[in-house]
C-alpha cells in the first residue's frame, strides 16, 4: 500500500513540497521493488542477474533523487546536499523512514551521515578536503567510534581511550565496541580522553574527537558483534599506540563531549521522525492485514481484539508524532527543550515497539518472517531503547529538569 501523503494545512508550501516530493519516490519507485532492492543481505540464493537489477534499480532511483533536489538532504547545498532547515528535514524523515532502507537511495547512510555533518561544523579546510568530500562522494566510509566495553556507555565522562601528545602526533590507546560499519569504514571518528602537558590545562582529560585512518598501525578490529543472533558490522576495536598526526584533531581540544551532544541532539528528533515513519508504515501493513485475513467465521477487522490493537496503534502514533513535531518546534523557536528530548528519547521506541507488535499478532507467522519489514522494525524498536542514551537515563533527566523548575518556584508550564 503507497504512504497517504497529503499538504498539511498548518506548514510552509516547501515542507509539503518536501513531503509529497519524498512520499512520490518512496511510493512509486522504492515500494514496488522493495523485496529486490536489498534481497541479497538477507537472501543468499539471489542471483547474479537480480544482484544486477536490484544495483540497476538502486541508481535508478539515486538518479530520481538527485533531480527531485532531495539527495543528502542533511547537508549544506555548497557541499552537493538539498539543504534543508531542521524542520523540513524532521517532516521529510517520516516520510522516507516508510520503506526500510529507503533513507541510503536519499543519501542519507548512518553513521557517515552523521560524521559528514560533523566534519561540515568542527573540520578544518584541510579534513574537509580529505574526509569530507570523498565521504560525500560516496569514494570513503567511516565510523563513529565511541562506547567502550569496559565502562557505561551512558555516562560518557567515564570512557578511558587515551590521546597523549608525542611532538606533532596523538597516540591513542583504548578499546571500542559497537563501531557501526566498522568493517567497512576507511576512517574512524574515535572519541578520546587528551593529555596534552603543553596544551591548556582545563582541556586535559577532556574528550576530544579524532579522526584514526583505519590502515593505521595499531588500529586492531576484532570482530564483528552478532547482534540479534546475525554477526553484524558493529565492530569491536582495540586502538594501540594509534599515531595520528595533530591535524586529525577534530574541533578544538575538549570540545568532544560537545560535539557528540550535537550529533545526538537534533539526531534524536530524526530518529523519532524515522520511528513516526514507520509505525506508519507498519499500522497500515496491520489494517490492510485485518482486512482481509478471515478467521473463524469473519474478517479480522470484526473482531474487536484487533479494533483495540488499531485503535491503540492510532493513539501511540498520534502521540508519538505530536510530543516529537512539539520538540522540533521548541528546537526551531530556540526554546529549551532538553526535556522534550528526552520525553521523545523515551515515549517514541517505545510506542513504535507496541504498534509493530500488534502488526505481528495480526499478521500471525508471517509477521515474523522474512517476507515483511516487521521483524526487523521490532528488533530496530527494541535496540532503540539502549542506543542514543537508554531509557532509564533520559527518565533521571526529565526528572531532573522538572524538579529544578519547581524549586525555582514555579510549577511545569504545559502550555509551551
Ligand atoms: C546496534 C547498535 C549500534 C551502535 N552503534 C554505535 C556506534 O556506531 N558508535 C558508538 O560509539 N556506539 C554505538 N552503540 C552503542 C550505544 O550508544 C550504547 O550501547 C549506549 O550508549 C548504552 O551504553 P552501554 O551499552 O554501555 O550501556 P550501559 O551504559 O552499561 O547501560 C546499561 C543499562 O544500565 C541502565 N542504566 C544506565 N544508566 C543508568 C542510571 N543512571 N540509572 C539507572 N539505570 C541506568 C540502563 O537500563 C541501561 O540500558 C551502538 C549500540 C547498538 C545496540
Amino acid at each position: 500500500m503507497a504512504m497517504n501523503v497529503q499538504p498539511i494545512s498548518t506548514m510552509s508550501e516547501r515542507i509539503n513540497e518536501i513531503r509529497a516530493l519524498t512520499a512520490e519516490i518512496v511510493n512509486k519507485e522504492i515500494l514496488p521493488h522493495e523485496n529486490l532492492l536489498w534481497a541479497w543481505r538477507t537472501n543468499p540464493s539471489v542471483t547474479e542477474d537480480d544482484r544486477n537489477e536490484a544495483k540497476a534499480l538502486r541508481e535508478g532511483i539515486k538518479t530520481k533523487v538527485k533531480q527531485a533536489g532531495l539527495w543528502a538532504p542533511h547537508l549544506p547545498t555548497e557541499y552537493g546536499g538539498a539543504g534543508l532547515d531542521f524542520l523540513e528535514l524532521a517532516y521529510m524523515n517520516e516520510v522516507l523512514a516508510y520503506a526500510i532502507g529507503a533513507a541510503s537511495l536519499f543519501g542519507v547512510v548512518a553513521p557517515n551521515s552523521g560524521n559528514q555533518t560533523l566534519l561540515v561544523k568542527y573540520g578544518t579546510e584541510e579534513q574537509k578536503r580529505t574526509w569530507l568530500l570523498p565521504l560525500i562522494e560516496g569514494k570513503l566510509e567511516s565510523g563513529f567510534s565511541m562506547t567502550e566495553p569496559d565502562v557505561a556507555g551512558s555516562d560518557p565522562r567515564s570512557l578511558r581511550t587515551t590521546a597523549r601528545r608525542d611532538g606533532e602526533e596523538w597516540v591513542i590507546n583504548g578499546h571500542k565496541w559497537f563501531t557501526s560499519n566498522g568493517k567497512r569504514a576507511d576512517f574512524f571518528i574515535v572519541m578520546c580522553r587528551t593529555e596534552d602537558p603543553d596544551g591548556p590545562a582545563d582541556s586535559n582529560g577532556r574528550m576530544t574527537q579524532i579522526i584514526v585512518p583505519r590502515t593505521t598501525p595499531g588500529v586492531n578490529i576484532l570482530r564483528g558483534i552478532n547482534v540479534w543472533g546475525v554477526e553484524s558490522d558493529h565492530c569491536e576495536i582495540v586502538y594501540e599506540d594509534v599515531r595520528v598526526p595533530v591535524a586529525n584533531q577534530l574541533g578544538s581540544r575538549g570540545t568532544g563531549h560537545q560535539a557528540a551532544q550535537d550529533r545526538l541532539g537534533a539526531g534524536r528528533v530524526y530518529h523519532c521522525m524515522n520511528s513516526i515513519g514507520q509505525m506508519w508504515r507498519a499500522f497500515d501493513l496491520m489494517v490492510e492485514r485485518a482486512r482481509v485475513r478471515e478467521v473463524h467465521g469473519g474478517l479480522l477487522q470484526t473482531k474487536q481484539f484487533i479494533q483495540g490493537f488499531i485503535a491503540d496503534s492510532y493513539i501511540d502514533i498520534q502521540a508519538a508524532r505530536l510530543m516529537t513535531i512539539h520538540c522540533a518546534e521548541k528546537m526551531e523557536n530556540e526554546a529549551d527543550p532538553r526535556t522534550d528530548i528526552s520525553a521523545i528519547k523515551v515515549f517514541v521506541p517505545a510506542a513504535y515497539e507496541r504498534v509493530v507488535d500488534r502488526a505481528i499478532q495480526v499478521w500471525g507467522a508471517a509477521g515474523v518472517s522474512g517476507d515483511l519489514p516487521l521483524y526487523a522494525m521490532y528488533q530496530g524498536a527494541r535496540t532503540l531503547r539502549l542506543a542514543d542514551g537508554p531509557d532509564e537515563v533520559h527518565r533521571i533527566l526529565i526528572a531532573k529538569n522538572i524538579l529544578a523548575q519547581f524549586s525555582r518556584g514555579t510549577g511545569w508550564d504545559f502550555g509551551n
